[in-house]
């Protein structure tokens, strides 16, 4: 990993709601860094897989919890992006199901999933710097990193991705259970810059995110860029 050890691990903290774009956007911005990309919603869907394996429903909190307590939750990374594992099982391609789309803001609500997974997520600083995307990160797993992006899109333009990303998700649905859940809910965090993506290419939305970042005071020198 190219990175300067004498310097302290930071997070760069990208929120908005569903196909806003932030997954790309984390993407190239980890790249461009040389940051390790973290994919906090890849967690939240491998429980909610794991549920569903067992056929616990989503909205049995407390068959959620007792589940938990039982499964090994493993997060680490593979090359520059993270992984994530539920009893040694990686569920790959599954994670994007519609089922798993109608079902993942069910399981989020709950306080326990939440508290589980934000340590894991919060573990990753221990190892690197990171560029890390979800729906909480600048208000609740990283509130104090200077560094906080929430990115936004018009409901059309983030409906119309998915569909071309052969996905089917009703995006408006899970952002409604995500904004309204009690705990952790999709907010712009204290600090936040919103960017919105609605009319940017993907690399005219990473050069907007580069200004934004160096305007909260991230330097050239902070992260070691990759040449590649
Ligand atoms: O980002 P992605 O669309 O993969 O996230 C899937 C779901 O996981 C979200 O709709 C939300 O319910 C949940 N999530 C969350 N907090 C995060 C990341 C994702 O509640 N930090």
């Amino acid at each position: 990993m190219s990175q300067n050890s004498s310097k302290p691990h930071f997070a760069i903290a990208i929120d908005g709601p569903a196909a806003s774009g932030k997954s790309t956007l984390a993407r190239e911005l980890a790249k461009r860094l040389g940051l390790v990309m973290v994919n906090s919603g890849a967690m939240y869907r491998a429980v909610t897989w794991k549920a569903l394996q067992e056929k616990i429903d989503p909205s049995d909190s407390a068959a959620v919890v007792a589940m938990l307590s039982q499964i090994r939750i493993e997060c680490g990374q593979s090359g520059m992006s993270s992984t994530c594992t539920i009893d040694g099982i990686d569920p790959g391609d599954e994670l994007r199901s519609e089922v798993i789309n109608a079902n993942v803001s069910a399981i989020s609500a709950i306080p326990e999933v939440r508290e589980r997974l934000v340590n894991l997520q919060r573990s990753y600083l221990e190892r690197t710097s990171i560029v890390m995307e979800g729906r909480d990160i600048g208000s609740v797993v990283f509130p104090d990193t200077p560094f906080k992006i929430y990115v936004d899109a018009d409901e059309e333009v983030r409906a119309a991705r998915r569909s071309l990303a052969g996905e089917v998700d009703s995006v408006s649905k899970r952002d409604a259970a995500d904004s309204e859940r009690v705990t952790a809910p999709l907010v712009v965090a204290n600090g936040a810059t919103i960017l919105d993506t609605s009319h940017h290419s993907i690399e005219s939305a990473v050069g907007a995110a580069i200004e934004i970042l160096t305007e909260q005071g991230l330097e050239s020198s902070q992260p070691s860029p990759t040449s590649k």
